[in-house]
């Protein structure tokens, strides 16, 4: 009988689920048996996404049972008892017992884990992390996250908390974070947070302006986009270099949209990550390789 793992991805705006077979794992270039994405729609709750899922699971599957199901979940998660502790995205996850109720669905073992942990893994086994026993992963776009592999293993904390960078404090005088805080990594790198920033900057509607369009706009040098932009850059390379510092992993891998900001960004995140180390830690920053599937690998990942 054909071993087959099931990984889902709870994206916040659209669901994933994918089925590979065991056995393709060994080969360097293992595809999905099946793959299929739907959008979660306006009004969606917890309950129907958890259908949706089920449904899209059932259909790869045409009935035959998973041996192995792994979740990547995009918001806090108990990894020890498998219970998503809520979403920012969509209503009525509070407290829900996700590997309860996919041990029930498919009637096989489950792990949930949220999606920076998930796809640091991901990109460990499967993608720009290979090779590197330690390993920070952080992902740069709406919002900024991050997972640690520790010495070839998930490192999560004492409450499943590990990793989170995008609200360290790299500037205590800086503009304030929806945590309260002022001047994080997220406050100052993410995508919805410059765009603000060049939007009241530039007397634009805040509607107007996205990351991508900051990005697009400093590349062609104009001046609010540029400084911004660097302005983020350099807090990311502070919150990175910091991070070295405390764990010491080989290397550091960066995913997410603002990651196609140019090499302009990347230098400077480069360069300052590594003037803000000590001169004896060492690092490689590199960019993620397994794009919109990460969560997905890494959900098989999960399962071994
Ligand atoms: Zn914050």
């Amino acid at each position: 009988m054909v071993e087959l793992i099931l990984a889902c991805d709870f994206g916040g705006t659209k669901l994933s689920a994918a089925v590979i077979e065991a056995a393709a794992l060994a080969a360097p270039d293992a595809a999905w048996r099946g793959h299929l994405r739907r959008f979660s729609p306006p009004g969606a709750t917890a309950e129907s996404d958890i259908n949706t899922m089920v449904e899209m699971g059932r259909e790869l599957l045409g009935g035959e049972r998973p041996s192995h199901i792994g979740i990547s979940f995009g918001g806090p998660v108990d990894y020890q008892a498998g219970v998503v502790r809520l979403s920012h995205h969509v209503p009525g996850w509070e407290m829900t017992p996700l590997q309860q109720l996919f041990a029930h669905a498919f009637q096989a073992p489950v792990r949930v884990d949220n999606d920076a942990n998930v796809a640091a893994l991901g990109e460990w086994r499967f993608g720009a992390g290979r090779g590197a026993a330690d390993l920070l992963y952080v992902t740069v776009s709406t919002g900024v996250g991050g997972g640690w592999i520790l010495d070839g293993r998930p490192y999560r904390g004492s409450a499943g908390m590990a990793g989170e960078i995008g609200h360290t404090v790299v500037d205590p005088n800086g503009p304030v974070c929806l945590c309260g805080k002022r001047g994080c990594v997220e406050r100052l790198a993410s995508g919805p947070y410059m765009a603000r920033d060049v939007a009241l900057a530039r007397g634009l509607p805040v509607e107007a302006v996205t990351g991508k369009l900051v990005a697009e706009w400093a590349a062609e040098g104009e001046e609010t986009a540029v400084a911004i932009l660097e302005r983020g850059a350099k807090g990311l390379g502070i919150g990175l270099g910091n991070a070295a510092n405390l764990l010491n992993p080989r290397r550091i891998v960066l995913g997410g949209g603002l990651t196609k900001s140019g090499n302009r960004w990347w230098q400077l995140v480069r360069e300052t990550a590594q003037a803000t180390a000590l001169p004896e830690v060492k690092f490689d920053i590199v960019p993620a390789q397994l794009g919109d599937d990460a969560p997905l690998w890494g959900a098989v990942a999960l399962t071994e």
